[in-house]
């Protein structure tokens, strides 16, 4: 029997086929209407129904460009099962390049939300029911909030959930965190579900960070090809190794004032470290930003003013430490020989 085809907001795809579909979401003030772009390659064969989607905080802008690279690939002519492609889920916080809607409300605390609630609730809403409930696996596209980085690090639940341990671990990058649900976030809305759910952050907000959107594609390509959607990888390369951290926390701010870093994104720091200093603008009361921890830096400011308790370092704690600096180091030079190539 042939295979069905696919449906996403009235629209048909034929199997072996793809298409572009704009979903109305709402309208402007101005009465223009407003669209989420959608793109579904809709494989010859059964399979998952993956869901990658970026930009659902409004400047996180790595992940509009890892579905553009994803959108390109090859191999998704072999494609088994369905990808729907959304590179921006938060239009209008696309447009304002804020992470925010324009209510002021974040689309990632909004889920599941109501037809009948506030605009974020019914954008929500509206993008759960038309394109997020066909998805039987998703990838959530995140970076750092504005004028913070991120290593490229994997957010998924990594206890008595194995399909979701399973993508984040073959996602291959160095990092991964057993973070908690937040309320109202996609994430916590599929696993509710049931749905296998990790969250990709990497880079900073309105950035293009090569270095984060390139392990992204990768990423993206190698869940899909543990899920059996993508034909394996004849190529041989060393297995990406990734740790999981058991706790994290932010070194802060000790006073107001200006902020020279001095660890870098990915080092090692053990307890007690400096990670900066904070002076007033003259280098008078100059502080120490000391690591609270041992551990690996996964994020941090970049942005070199601070008030008292400001969020400067994030530092994500392993039991198995000098793995997880191995991991940083392979990481790292794996995406150096790639750029040589
Ligand atoms: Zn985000």
């Amino acid at each position: 029997m042939a295979r069905a085809p696919f449906e996403l907001a009235g629209t048909r795809i034929p199997p072996g086929s793809r298409a572009q579909i704009d979903v109305p979401v709402a309208k402007l003030y101005t009465h223009a209407p407003l669209h989420i772009p959608v793109e579904v390659v809709h494989g010859r064969q059964p399979g998952p129904v993956l869901l990658v989607c970026g930009a659902i905080h409004g400047d996180e802008i790595n992940g509009v460009e890892i579905v553009r690279r994803m959108l390109r690939l090859a191999s998704l002519s072999r494609l088994r099962g369905t990808l729907i492609a959304v590179p921006i889920v938060n239009v209008f916080g696309f447009v304002q390049q804020t992470r925010y809607l324009p209510d002021r409300r974040d689309l990632n605390r909004c889920f599941p939300g109501s037809e009948v609630g506030s605009l974020g609730s019914r954008v929500a809403s509206l993008f759960r029911e038309q394109i997020v409930d066909l998805a039987t696996h998703i990838v959530d596209l995140h970076t750092g909030a504005i004028h913070r980085t991120n290593l490229p690090q994997v957010r998924a639940q990594m206890k008595e959930r194995p399909a979701t341990q399973a993508m984040a671990e073959a996602f291959g990058v160095p990092v991964i965190l057993n973070a908690e649900l937040r309320e109202g976030s996609l994430r916590e809305y599929a696993q509710s579900r049931d749905v296998p759910v990790l969250t990709y952050e990497a880079g900073e907000a309105l950035r293009f960070d090569e270095w984060a959107i390139a392990p992204g594609v990768r990423g993206v390509q190698r869940v899909m090809r543990l899920l059996g959607m993508l034909p394996a990888d004849r190529r041989r390369h060393a297995p990406a190794v990734a740790e999981v951290a058991n706790g994290s926390s932010w070194a802060r701010s000790p006073i107001d004032g200006i902020l020279r870093p001095r660890a870098r994104l990915g080092a090692r720091v053990a307890r007690g470290d400096i990670l900066g200093r904070v002076a007033d603008p003259f280098g008078n009361a100059e502080q120490e930003v000391l690591a609270n921890a041992d551990g690996i830096v996964i994020g941090m400011s970049n942005l070199p003013l601070a008030n008292e308790g400001e969020a400067l370092f994030h530092v994500a704690r392993f039991d198995e430490i000098e793995e997880a600096e191995n991991a940083v180091e392979t990481f790292h030079s794996d995406f150096e020989t790639r750029q040589e190539l």
